[in-house]
């Protein structure tokens, strides 16, 4: 199985906008733009939830079929460990293996030995084709490279072997990552990690490092656009070399995580992957479940209503609904709208305050990503919710439609 080169993660939480997300696919392949889509989703979500991964290849096998979908699709085991894998086996083709929680963990002796031995060829001046500065490799740095990642590595591979050992190893993607940490892999490291992702005998087709940055959850990037720039531009030239020195897939290609509405860096990804002729996989998760609540809110009424109180009901429990999510979101709680002011709202002001429109004088990000975790607070309304969305399903279609398309795939492409 051979990902193609452009690719997007079109997470769906509760699982009813599988049309809604192909439709922008479809959009997107008639303007010459082709995209597979990927529908994925972790083991936390089917939690909370209460879904399971039969139900999401459930969702993207009527998709497909509904829409005569004649281009490949996956259905990904999105950050799955050996705890967790096990009842998307069946399920998925396509299985990201998270090993961020075992990043510095222990290495035998001989484990460093045999990563020092090849490594060790790349001592001195590293040069990248494409970079004009070269890289500076230490002893002291490989090792510390070594006692960070060897580990991570070294699970990646048990949990891919698992995978294999069950599925077969040519019937699904592999990819690596290790993006839910706070501190960026540098493109140096991602060279080392490469190599490891090699020794270790993993084919991985995509790998979602941690950039630089905060990505935080349904908003924009933060950080310094410019050394985004640097670093990404910098991790494809690394890809690159690396796919030729070590012998990895030569469709290998970043993974964005945290990938929906990054809008500052989308005009430079999509540049610099024209520029490279590389290929990426972005992943979109959470921005449908807003485009849901976006949806209920313009349907006025009884659904307008259901918006509110579910807003309301995450203000209420910020902490608990934030601390799973800490690395990925920034809200200043001092900021965000009262639910009394909250409930006086028309649909067309809840609606604008949580829409990414940058710019957009109502838009609140605060008030966006304090709903993009209170995706819980709706999966306890259970069936009142998905009759809820279902109702008002062109309304709520049109909304993720749209933000697929024109927000995301548009811009940048
Ligand atoms: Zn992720």
């Amino acid at each position: 199985m051979k990902l193609e080169k452009y690719s997007f993660g079109i997470g769906d939480r509760f699982g009813q906008q599988g049309l809604a997300q192909l439709g922008a696919l479809i959009q997107a392949k008639e303007a010459g733009i082709e995209i597979v889509p990927v529908w994925n989703k972790s083991n936390r979500e089917h939690q909370i939830i209460q879904s399971s991964p039969a139900d999401t290849l459930h969702e993207a096998d009527s998709a497909v079929k509904a829409l005569q979908w004649n281009e490949p699709y996956y259905v990904d085991a999105d950050h799955i460990n050996l705890k967790t894998v096990d009842p998307f086996l069946d399920h998925a083709n396509f299985f990201t293996l998270d090993v961020a929680d075992y990043i510095g963990s222990e290495i035998t002796e001989q484990e460093l030995q045999d990563f020092l031995k090849e490594a060790s060829a790349y001592e001195g001046e590293l040069l990248i084709p494409g970079i004009i500065q070269a890289f500076s490799v230490s002893s002291d740095l490989l090792v510390k490279i070594a006692r960070s990642f060897l580990g991570a590595v070294r699970e990646a591979a048990a949990i891919y072997r698992h995978i294999a050992d069950n599925k077969g190893a040519d019937n699904f993607i592999a990819e690596v990552s290790m993006d839910e940490v706070d501190a960026a892999q540098s493109p140096v490291e991602l060279f080392f990690i490469l190599m490891m992702i090699k020794q270790y005998g993993i084919p991985a087709q995509t790998i979602a490092p941690k950039f630089t940055g905060r990505f935080n959850k349904g908003v924009d990037y933060v950080g310094d656009a410019s050394l985004f720039r640097k670093e990404f531009e910098e991790d494809l030239l690394v890809i690159d070399k690396a796919v030729k020195s070590f012998g990895l897939p030569d469709n290998l290609k970043l993974s964005v995580h945290s990938g929906s509405d990054k809008f500052t860096i989308y005009p430079i990804m999509g540049e610099l992957i024209k520029k490279y002729q590389k290929g990426i996989h972005v992943k979109t998760a959470g921005t449908t479940w807003l485009e849901e609540m976006i949806g209920l809110a313009m349907a006025g009424g009884e659904a307008l209503q259901m918006a509110k109180d579910i807003y309301s009901s995450a203000y209420e429990r910020q902490d608990e609904l934030c601390g799973p999510y800490s690395t990925v979101i920034d809200i200043d709680p001092a900021t965000l709208p009262l639910t009394e002011e909250v409930q006086q709202w028309n649909g067309e002001k809840f609606a604008t305050t949580l829409r990414n429109i940058p710019g957009h004088p109502n838009y609140h990000s605060g008030f966006r990503q304090l709903i993009h975790v209170g995706y819980k607070v709706a999966a306890e309304l259970g069936e009142a919710y998905l009759a809820m969305i279902r109702k008002h399903s062109e309304i709520v279609g049109e909304q993720v439609k749209t933000n697929i398309y024109e927000r995301h795939i548009q811009r940048l492409f």
